[in-house]
């Protein structure tokens, strides 16, 4: 198992695939550049760029040995390391049979419309599952696909994306089974993973009586997936970057979707961005 990396993810995104130890075998340190037309082969690129490290060699710098597994790993057999490099050449290859300047255009800049912020998780590709194309997608993703004001991370990203790129369209990307949520579902300390788990403790907190009134425990913890994505479009909208560009240009529209694993299928949650932007100014107005 491989999973991808993008700078600044750091200690916590780390931490959590330490928990799944057991498979993963490498991990991938990339950047946040809209280019790879999928899950796999776009890391792949970035591995020629950058020295992959094994992962045993990593521990003593995650140094998170003990942590129990999050998820349960039935994911099919995995892709070996020899094999990338083979599929790099043929994923090259291949490109310029259809463009012999693919590259060459690709290096010149990128002008993506959207921003997605996602889930680490492997299963939730974010090109891929979109059809999207090298040069058309922003990606950020953590744990549980979050937005919080203090994260200078995807703060970063959301200010490079807004203000530099100007997206049209900024995606929050949630999946059902999300291992993050399940994780802030359960009473237990997680050490490290405590206080970026508690950011979503806190939407079980905001909309427990919605929570609560739900029986079924999976419908439950589908609900928190959705809430969850929810509460970080609000997060997206508070920025004083998206507020501003919006007022001036009518962009970027939020969105929040979750995906639902079992069946590929996108939802678009139908958040009213209009709508929630004008119903958080009068606490977080900040234009
Ligand atoms: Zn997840």
């Amino acid at each position: 198992m491989i999973i991808g990396l993008r700078p600044l993810d750091g200690v916590l995104s780390a931490n959590y695939w330490n928990t799944r130890s057991e498979s993963l075998k490498g991990i991938f340190f990339g950047n946040h550049f809209a280019g790879g037309e999928n899950s796999i082969q776009r890391p792949f690129y970035f591995l020629r760029k950058f020295k992959i490290v094994p992962f045993w060699k990593c521990l003593n710098a995650l140094s998170f040995a003990g942590m129990r597994a999050l998820t349960t790993d039935n994911s099919p057999k995995m892709i070996s390391y020899e094999k990338i490099f083979e599929n790099n050449a043929e994923w090259i290859a291949k490109k310029k049979a259809t463009d012999a300047e693919f590259f060459e255009k690709l290096a010149i800049d990128q002008n993506p419309d959207y921003l997605y912020i996602g889930c680490s998780d492997s299963r939730v590709t974010a090109e891929e599952m979109m059809g999207a194309k090298p040069g058309e997608v922003f990606v950020h993703r953590n744990i549980g696909n979050l937005v919080v004001s203090i994260d200078v991370n995807v703060m970063s990203v959301i200010n490079y994306a807004v203000n530099y790129l100007q997206v049209k369209h900024i995606i929050v990307c949630g999946h059902y089974n999300c291992g993050g949520v399940k994780a802030a579902m359960t009473q237990e300390d997680m050490g490290i993973l405590n206080p970026w788990l508690r950011n979503i403790r806190d939407v079980f907190r905001i909309h427990k009586e919605e929570l609560h009134a739900i029986t079924d425990s999976k419908k439950q913890f589908d609900r928190l997936v959705e809430l969850n994505v929810r509460e970080q479009c609000i997060n997206v909208i508070k920025t004083a970057a998206v507020q501003k560009q919006f007022i001036h240009t009518g962009y970027p529209i939020v969105h929040g979707w979750v995906m639902d694993i079992k069946s590929g299928r996108l939802i678009d949650l139908q958040i009213d961005f209009e709508k929630e932007l004008k119903g958080i100014q009068e606490i977080y107005r900040l234009i």
